[in-house]
């Protein structure tokens, strides 16, 4: 038998696979629902997604379905624009998937020349996706090896390992909003632009490339999806079953303990994060060292906001930059987290009437958010105010998710929505492998190899599921 702990969708992507490979797979999952980080929330009618609200690379989504042989179950909508960006100066700028859309948007915004600097930085960021895509993301590989296979193929200079993500768009955008523009996606994997390797300009690329998707009904819906896909191939999938230990012996592991039982297993999918399980589920002092070299990803501070009426101006996705956005990375990684005094204001707007308002934040192991989370709440708000929504007047309830609930409900540990971030060059090689020092324990999911993300998250499971292999 496989034991999968956790049912995040890394661990019902690899019970899916593993199962379609013919194993007998036990998924144990602590919460009373399956999905982790893919949540949702109701109330009054009014319906949320509490954690993903954007679809990259939907490709590897479809395609597991596909390599199984069932029937993708959802519909998939291409957002245009992604995202509607706004700068401290008040000047807007729209992400439009279509080129010539963006390329006038580009110029509109930032002036003349714009849309052909942008286009200039994409073709790098293009070719750092080609460069990368085989040997990082859908390999085994750890980072020393992308390194090793980057030199053999004459890519080094393309990924510029040694590069900040900044300093990339430095060197081909002169105008400091695109370059915010930029910075941002460094957050997608929970890291500090000014840190995180020049290697992540691809996840903009990626969403101009393969576009942002929304999934219709929400993306919750992936997480249902996936549990029916594992029910479907025979998966027990045990809610209400919190793992406490990892049974091992010299030669391996043995079995997973719920509840003072233990159920027997050959192999173990940790699906849990990584920290957690090194520090707790089975010590690994090594692997624990590792863990603590890196900074951890940034958490997030959400509101859920059930409104009377829509709010004019607010498109599906809007980014609201703050005036100095060095400062929001200064309090969420520098020597005295805080929260961010003016932080970016990220709002997920599906429906109209339904809020999903998030900001960066530092985890729960460096501040009490339980102490902080009223009053950030209304520094929130106050900050909407102050860059065009003013929502006070018209709200019927809120609903927070500190990086405390997030750190409970999930397991992760701080809250840490991505494990451990992508800040200094050497972080990508301290990642947690797939494949354990400990024979029969494998690691699935964000905080493992290859990165957090719902795309990079279904990529490790199709990894781990390769190297357990068919039954
Ligand atoms: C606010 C927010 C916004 C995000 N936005 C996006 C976005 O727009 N696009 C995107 O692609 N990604 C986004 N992400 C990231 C994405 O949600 C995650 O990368 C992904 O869902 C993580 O999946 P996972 O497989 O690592 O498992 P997790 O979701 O971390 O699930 C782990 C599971 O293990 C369970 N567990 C923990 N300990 C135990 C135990 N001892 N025994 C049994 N079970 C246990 C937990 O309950 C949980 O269900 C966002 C995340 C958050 C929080």
């Amino acid at each position: 038998m496989i034991a999968v702990i956790g049912a995040g969708v890394g661990g019902l992507a690899v019970a899916a696979r593993l199962a379609a490979g013919g194993h007998r797979v036990t998924v144990f999952e602590k919460s009373d629902t399956v999905g982790g980080k893919l949540g949702e929330w109701s109330r009054d009618g009014f319906r949320f997604d509490t954690g993903p609200s954007l679809l990259t690379l939907p490709q590897v989504l479809t395609g597991l379905f596909a390599e199984i042989g069932r029937d993708f179950p959802l519909e998939l909508r291409r957002l245009d624009p992604v995202a509607r960006y706004r700068f401290a100066d008040g000047q807007w700028f729209s992400m439009y998937a279509r080129k010539d859309a963006r390329d006038e948007a580009l110029d509109d915004a930032f002036g003349d020349g714009s849309a052909r600097r942008w286009n200039a930085f994409m073709a790098r960021a293009g070719a750092i996706w080609q460069a990368t895509r085989g040997p990082f993301l859908e390999s085994t590989v750890d980072g020393w090896t992308l390194v090793r296979q980057a030199v053999h193929v004459r890519d080094l200079a393309t990924i510029a390992p040694w590069r900040s993500l900044r300093s990339l768009a430095r060197h081909y955008l002169p105008d400091p909003r695109m370059r915010m523009l930029v910075d941002r996606y460094a957050t997608y994997t929970g890291s500090d632009p000014r840190q995180a390797p020049a290697a992540l300009a691809s996840i903009p690329y990626i969403e101009t490339a393969y576009g942002g998707w929304y999934v219709e009904g929400g993306l919750r819906k992936i997480a249902d999806a996936l549990l029916e896909l594992c029910l479907s191939l025979g998966v027990d999938v045990r809610t209400g079953s919190e793992v406490s230990r990892i049974a091992v012996t010299s030669s391996g592991v043995t079995g997973v303990e719920v509840g003072g039982r233990v159920f027997r297993a050959s192999t173990v999918v940790a699906n849990v994060d990584a920290d957690r399980l090194y520090g707790e589920l089975l010590p690994v002092s090594s692997e624990i060292r590792k863990l603590r070299r890196v900074q951890r990803s940034l958490s997030g501070f959400v509101l859920l906001l059930g409104l009377r009426d829509r709010t004019p101006g607010l498109g599906h996705h809007t980014v609201l930059f703050p005036r100095d956005y060095d400062a929001e990375f200064d309090a969420i990684f520098g020597r005295d987290p805080r929260p961010v005094e003016d932080p970016t204001i990220y709002v997920a707007n599906p429906t109209g009437d339904a809020l999903f308002v998030l900001v960066n934040a530092p985890g729960q192991d460096q501040l009490d958010w339980r102490a902080l989370s009223g009053a950030y709440a209304q520094t929130v708000l106050s900050r909407l105010a102050e860059r065009g929504f003013e929502v006070r007047d018209r709200i019927l309830f809120t609903h927070t998710i500190s990086p405390a609930e997030l750190e409970e409900r999930t397991g992760a540990v701080g809250g840490a929505i991505y494990g451990t971030s992508s800040n200094g060059p050497r972080a990508a090689f301290l990642r947690p492998a797939n494949r354990s020092v400990v024979p029969g324990l494998f690691l699935v999911g964000g905080s493992a190899h290859p990165g957090g993300g719902l795309p990079l998250v279904l990529l490790s499971a199709q990894i781990t599921a390769g190297l357990i292999g068919p039954a």
